[in-house]
């Protein structure tokens, strides 16, 4: 049987997106097919480089096409990662999502969270920032390595810092270190401002990871009421305590009309349990991206300020943090192709 376009196109019409529920064709995923005999060439525009569905679309691409008579397939993959700003906002038009990471309170490592899926979703092949909006209490200074450093500028705007494979800044390089800062609203609004949009040159970017101060405020009001930003991630510890807090921070991301790309279950463990954050989620109904457990080496890194360590050391350590950084990268391709927020369970 001798292979032609239609009978390609039909064949790869019966190859379904995991995530996204659609035959690759009609996502317009299939790109520059050549047939030369029984071989067949292709590109599939994935869209996003940490597309955790790989795997199995090249090999389900394969096997679609070995049963109409292709003897060889050689897919090659690219990715385009589409996003909410590039059609809506004229903040920022260079960046296609903004992705939040909030928590109920203080201290359950959002920072962390924030920091590793921004240098995760990089070693995908991704172009991503990072902004430490924390700015009541930057810590990004310390875990990216930043201390002592100063950004260059260009005209009036700040050139982010380039570390770890991101374009990364934290309000904690313009002030004095071990200063407390204490914000009014206004000032807290204006600071992040100036310092997410007005006043910081950030590049083409597919993901800028905003690092938001615990629990709700100012700043997270100015973000979403400033662009529409793809989504939030909700960083819970595993306790019971944790439903309450994550479900104070999903009613906040709802209230200000953010979706919520999923909840991060962190420190995991001995001290502080199993499963409370994944409930959590469970129970509100939203996506669980997976969990991180206590680390040793994950505070020993973040405190020597290099984040790439935790992806190149305890084998387990990383795989926790890959498989966080998939199932973020899936949830933004599924709300990017028009997937409506799941009904929020949270009275
Ligand atoms: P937050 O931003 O929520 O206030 P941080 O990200 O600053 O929290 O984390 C608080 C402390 O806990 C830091 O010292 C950090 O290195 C440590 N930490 C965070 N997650 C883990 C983990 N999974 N295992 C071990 N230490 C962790």
């Amino acid at each position: 049987m001798s292979l032609d376009r239609e009978k390609v196109m039909a064949a790869l019409k019966t190859v379904q997106d995991p995530e996204l529920f659609k035959d690759i064709v009609t996502l317009n995923m299939v790109k520059d097919v050549k047939i030369d005999g029984a071989r067949v060439d292709l590109q599939i525009e994935l869209t996003t480089p940490a597309c955790p569905m790989k795997d199995v679309i090249q090999k389900d691409v394969t096997n679609a096409l070995k049963k109409i008579g292709a003897e060889t397939v050689n897919v090659n993959f690219t990715a385009n990662t589409k996003g909410p700003l590039q059609s809506r906002s004229d903040i920022l038009p260079q960046v296609k999502n903004v992705i939040a990471v909030g928590a109920g309170k203080g201290g359950v490592g959002k920072s962390t969270v924030a920091l590793n899926l921004a240098v995760g979703l990089a070693r995908s092949g991704a172009q991503v920032g990072l902004m430490d909006g924390d700015i009541y209490g930057p810590s990004m200074p310390t875990m990216l390595g930043l201390k002592g450093m100063s950004p260059n500028v260009r005209g009036n705007k700040i050139i982010p810092f380039f570390l770890h494979g991101i374009h990364c800044i934290s309000i904690g390089v313009l002030v004095e270190p071990e200063k407390p800062l204490i914000w009014r609203g206004p000032m807290a609004h204006g600071a992040f401002k100036q310092l997410f949009s007005d006043n910081t040159e950030w590049p083409d970017l597919d993901y800028l990871v905003v690092d938001l101060p615990p629990g709700t405020g100012d700043v997270s009001l100015t973000l979403c009421q400033l662009l529409p930003i793809t989504g939030a991630v909700i960083v819970a510890t595993p306790q019971q305590v944790a439903l309450d807090d994550a479900i104070r921070a999903a009613k906040m991301f709802q209230q200000l009309g953010a979706p919520i790309l999923g909840v991060v279950e962190n420190m995991r463990g001995d001290l502080f349990g199993s499963g409370g954050a994944e409930l959590a989620a469970q129970r509100l109904n939203l996506p669980f991206l997976g969990a991180i457990e206590q680390h040793r080496e994950l505070r020993i890194n973040s405190d020597a300020g290099d984040p790439t360590a935790n992806f190149t050391g305890d084998p387990k350590l990383r795989e926790e943090l890959e498989q966080i950084v998939r199932n973020l990268a899936g949830q933004v391709s599924v709300r990017n192709m028009g997937a409506t927020q799941p009904v929020l369970n949270v009275s």
